[in-house]
C-alpha cells in the first residue's frame, strides 16, 4: 500500500535527526530505507549512542542537560547548517512541540518535519487547543471556558462543572502537575497549588478545569494530512493502561470501542481536520465513556505508541510524515486503510518494576526477543550505559497477532524471551500485566492500574 522503498527519488538528500534513544533510531531507519542520509545530534553523554553509531554523520551539540543539548535550538539550527541537511525530523518530546522551534527551521530555510508553528502553537496551549475543537464541532471534556485565576472564578466555574473536578496546567504535559477536587475547600487549595506547580514546570502559571470522569478509557485517533487536502484516519489505540497519568501498556484496535463508535470516530476528527487544514502527523486524544467521546488534547508529532498503528495498518507512518512534509501526496486513501489483527506496545522503562526508581547504568546483558509476531524498538545494547539525565523508556516491545488472544499469548513469550541485565525494567510489570484477568478480558479504565497497584501495596 505505502510506495515501496527505492521507488521514488530521494525527497530529501539529508535529514537532521534532532532527538535520541529508540525514536531516533526509528527515524533513521525510516530514512535509511528511503536513501536519505541521516545526521544524528547527541550530547557529551549519549557519544556511545547506537543513534550515532548508525547515522551517517554525527555532531555533537553540547553537554548532557537537554537544556544545553536537544533542546539548544541555535546548536541544532549550526548542525544542520554545517552539515548542509535540508530537513530536522524532531522526533517525540524535546522540541517537537515547540513552535518557536519549527518557525525557526523554515526562517533558515529548511524543512521542518511536523506542522505550521501556527498549528504547534494553538493545540501547545490546551485551552486553545479545545476551544479550536468546540468551533470544529468537536465534543471536548466539560470544563472552565478558559483559565481560572481568582478564587471567585475557580469556584463559579465548579457550580457549572460539578464534583470532582480536575485541574490540570494550560501548558501541561506528561501527566504532571494535574489535581482532584471533591469540593470547594480542596478546589480553592489546589488552584494555588497547581499554579505554583505549572509556573514551576512550564514557566506558565495558568490553570484551567474539567469534569473528573470517573471510569473512562483512553481513546486516541491517528491522523495524517498531506498539503494537497487529503485527511486520511488510521484508527484509534486504546492508552487506557497508565500511571501517573502517564501510559504503560498500549493497544490498537480498542478492546472497548464498537465498529460504530469507531467510524462515528474517524468521522468526527477527519473532518476537524480537514477544516483547520492540518499538516503532517497528529493524534487527537479523547476519553471514552458510556458511549461517549470527549476531547482532551491533540499532540502535534508523531507519537511513542505510533508502532501499534503501523502493525494493525501496515503503513509506515514515518516514512508517510517524510513524504508529506517534502510535500508530496499521500500514498493511499481512507479507503485503503484496513484494520487487520490486533497489536500492544509495551513501554519497558529502566525502573524498578515495583518502586518505579530510576534504574540508568550498564548494560551488562542484552537479548531481545523475536520470531513471528515481534517487533523491538530499542536503542539498547550489550555493554550500552544507559545515562540518567533523560526518560526512562528504553525500549517498546511491539507485538502483533491476527486476534487480540494470539496478540496476548505472544506479548507473554515475548516478555519471557526478553533478557536485560545490569539495569532495573520495567518487564517484570508487564510479565503481569499480562497474565491479568481484566487485561485479558479488555476491561478496564484509565484507572484500572493505579488501583492494582495500590492493592497490591496492601
Ligand atoms: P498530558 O498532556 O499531561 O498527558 P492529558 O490531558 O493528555 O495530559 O491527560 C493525561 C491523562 O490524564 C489522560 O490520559 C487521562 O488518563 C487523565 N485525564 C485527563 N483528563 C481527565 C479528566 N477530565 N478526567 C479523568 N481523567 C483525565
Amino acid at each position: 500500500m505505502t510506495t515501496p522503498a527505492h521507488t521514488e527519488k530521494p525527497l530529501f538528500k539529508k535529514i537532521l535527526i534532532a532527538n535520541r534513544g529508540e525514536i531516533a533510531l526509528r527515524i533513521l531507519r525510516a530514512c535509511r530505507e528511503m536513501g536519505i542520509k541521516t545526521v544524528a545530534v547527541h550530547s557529551t553523554a549519549d557519544s556511545d549512542s547506537m543513534h550515532v553509531r548508525l547515522a551517517d554523520e554525527s555532531v555533537c551539540i553540547g553537554s548532557a542537560p537537554s537544556k544545553n543539548s536537544y533542546l539548544n535550538m541555535a546548536a541544532l539550527i549550526s548542525a544542520a547548517e554545517v552539515t548542509g541537511a535540508e530537513a530536522i525530523h524532531p522526533g517525540v518530546g524535546f522540541l517537537s512541540e515547540n513552535e518557536k522551534f519549527a518557525a525557526m527551521v523554515e526562517e533558515h530555510k529548511m524543512t521542518f518535519i511536523g506542522p505550521t508553528p501556527h498549528h504547534i502553537a494553538i493545540m501547545g496551549d490546551k485551552i486553545s487547543a479545545k476551544n479550536t475543537m468546540i468551533a470544529l464541532g468537536v465534543p471536548v471534556v466539560p470544563g472552565s471556558a478558559g483559565s481560572v485565576s481568582t478564587d471567585e472564578e475557580a469556584l463559579s466555574a465548579a457550580k457549572a462543572i460539578g464534583y470532582p473536578i480536575l485541574i490540570k496546567a494550560t501548558s501541561g504535559g506528561g501527566g504532571k502537575g494535574m489535581k482532584v477536587a471533591h469540593n470547594d475547600d480542596e478546589l480553592l487549595a489546589n488552584v494555588r497549588l497547581a499554579k505554583i506547580e505549572a509556573k514551576a514546570n512550564f514557566g506558565n502559571d495558568e490553570v484551567y478545569m474539567e469534569r473528573y470522569l470517573g471510569a473512562p478509557r483512553h481513546i486516541e485517533v491517528q491522523i495524517i494530512c498531506d498539503t494537497h487536502g487529503n485527511v486520511v484516519h488510521l484508527g484509534e489505540r486504546d492508552c487506557s493502561i497508565q500511571r501517573r497519568h502517564q501510559k504503560v501498556w498500549e493497544e490498537a484496535p480498542s478492546p472497548g470501542l464498537t465498529q460504530k463508535d469507531r467510524e462515528r470516530l474517524g468521522d468526527i476528527v477527519t473532518q476537524a481536520m480537514q477544516k483547520m487544514g492540518y499538516r503532517g502527523v497528529g493524534t487527537l486524544e479523547f476519553l471514552f465513556e458510556k458511549g461517549e467521546f470527549f476531547f482532551m488534547e491533540m499532540n502535534t508529532r508523531i507519537q511513542v505508541e505510533h508502532p501499534i498503528t503501523e502493525m494493525v495498518t501496515g503503513v509506515d507512518l514515518v516514512r508517510e510524515q517524510i513524504r508529506v512534509a517534502a510535500g508530496h501526496k499521500l500514498s493511499f486513501t481512507q479507503e485503503d486503510i484496513n484494520i487487520k489483527g490486533h497489536a500492544i506496545e509495551c513501554r519497558i522503562n529502566a525502573e524498578d518494576a515495583v518502586t518505579f526508581i530510576p534504574s540508568p547504568g550498564k548494560v551488562t546483558g542484552y537479548h531481545a526477543p523475536g520470531g513471528i509476531g515481534i517487533r523491538v524498538d530499542s536503542h539498547l545494547y550489550h555493554g550500552y550505559t544507559v545515562p540518567p539525565h533523560y526518560d526512562s523508556l528504553v525500549s517498546k516491545l511491539i507485538v502483533f497477532g491476527d486476534t487480540r488472544e494470539e496478540c496476548l499469548t505472544r506479548v507473554e513469550r515475548a516478555l519471557f524471551e526478553y533478557a536485560i541485565d545490569g539495569i532495573s525494567t520495567t518487564i517484570p510489570l508487564h510479565q503481569r500485566l499480562a497474565k491479568e484477568k481484566d487485561i485479558q478480558s479488555g476491561d478496564y479504565t484509565i484507572h484500572w492500574l493505579e488501583k492494582k497497584l495500590k492493592e497490591n501495596e496492601a
